[in-house]
């Protein structure tokens, strides 16, 4: 007979390792499964400075291993497997991995959001070769060269202030002329002098020759391109891109209801349509995308999951 668990958590991130949390200290047994790393997009941030209580200096890596013992502590199993499929059989949540089978009574879904691509062509090409979805991975590399940074939002005017620590400069490239980042942040990068803007401004190619060595840019009010080469002692520079994020919810489509874009629809008990389906973090439908909102959505999704299994199975 396979082991039923409890509450099974779809996700590593803060919003899974919170709901395991509360999950194991509420005596339910839990399983936490990750494809990639514990951690999901806080792993890749160096400073988390706004979630209360955090420390100067505090990381993202060393905040997500502080969850991961916790989570650990009271019982939680973390265990690596993507899962393929999910159904539900006689009220038991059933779910497919590439190792093997779980059994759930409930499942929280932390899946989270992955990077969004910009889709030109050479983006696949040079990732890890010059492109980068990750500061706080790659910045080392671009000691003392050029750096450009796509977007406008807070992720990528954090990380080229991030990046200014190693790079010679680092200029913004946004398709607009405001900035969509918070205002807080907005004025340190302005203020910051090895920060340049360039405006109205989009990356049309990615050329070189195994590693980054010109970028084609495109002015959207103008319509005209301009190819930007790496200064010929340096031999190539970086191009990180931070444009938003897409919800890792594709295991879902067709069994939760879901918005436009693929985030998944809870009320604020974080329950889904489905019974016995719960969904937590950057997944979710909401106004605030944050390590805070996380870790709440995460605690609510595991004392609702656990009400959830206290109704349908212990009557
Ligand atoms: P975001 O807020 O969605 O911003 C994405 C940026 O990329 C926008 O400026 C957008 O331009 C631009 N963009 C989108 N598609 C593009 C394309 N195809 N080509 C060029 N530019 C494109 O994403 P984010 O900055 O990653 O933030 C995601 C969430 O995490 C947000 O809720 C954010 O507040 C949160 N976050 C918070 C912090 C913090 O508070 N410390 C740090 C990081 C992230 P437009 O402005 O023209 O739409």
């Amino acid at each position: 007979m396979e082991k039923i668990y409890d509450v099974v958590i779809i996700g590593g991130g803060p919003a899974g390792l919170s709901a395991g949390l509360y999950s194991a200290r509420a005596k339910m047994s839990t399983l936490i499964l990750e494809k990639e790393k514990t951690g999901g997009q806080i792993s890749s941030t160096e400073e988390v400075a706004n979630y209360p209580g955090s420390i100067e200096h505090a990381t993202g890596p060393s905040l997500v291993a502080r969850m991961v013992d916790q989570c650990k502590e009271f019982g939680a199993a973390i265990e690596k497997d993507e899962i393929k499929e999910v159904r539900t059989e006689d009220n038991i949540q059933v779910l497919v991995g590439e190792k093997g089978n779980y059994y759930a009574r409930a499942i929280i879904a932390a899946p989270g959001a992955s990077p969004r691509l910009l889709g030109v062509p050479g983006e696949k090409e040079f990732t890890g070769k010059g492109v980068s979805y990750c500061a706080t991975c790659d910045a080392d590399f671009f000691t003392d060269l050029e750096v450009f940074v796509l977007g406008g939002g807070d992720s990528a005017v954090e990380e080229a202030m991030f990046m200014t620590r190693f790079a010679r400069k680092v200029t913004i490239v946004h398709r607009r002329d405001t900035l969509k980042a918070a205002k807080s942040i907005q004025e340190k990068a302005f203020k910051n002098p090895k920060i340049d803007f360039m405006w109205h401004t989009t990356i049309e190619e990615i050329k070189g020759e195994g590693i980054v060595e010109s970028v084609v840019f495109k002015n959207l009010q103008t319509g005209e391109t301009t190819e930007h080469k790496a200064a010929e002692e340096d031999g190539t520079f970086g191009i990180f891109v931070f444009v938003g994020y897409i919800p890792q919810t594709e295991l879902f489509k067709g069994i939760i209801d879901m918005d436009q874009a693929g985030y998944i629809k809870t009320d604020d008990n974080m329950k889904t349509n489905v019974p016995g389906i719960f969904a937590a973090g950057d997944c979710r439908v909401k106004s605030l995308r944050q390590v805070v909102t996380a870790v709440a959505d995460g605690a609510i999704a595991a004392v609702q999951a656990e009400k959830y299994i206290e109704n349908t199975f212990h009557e």
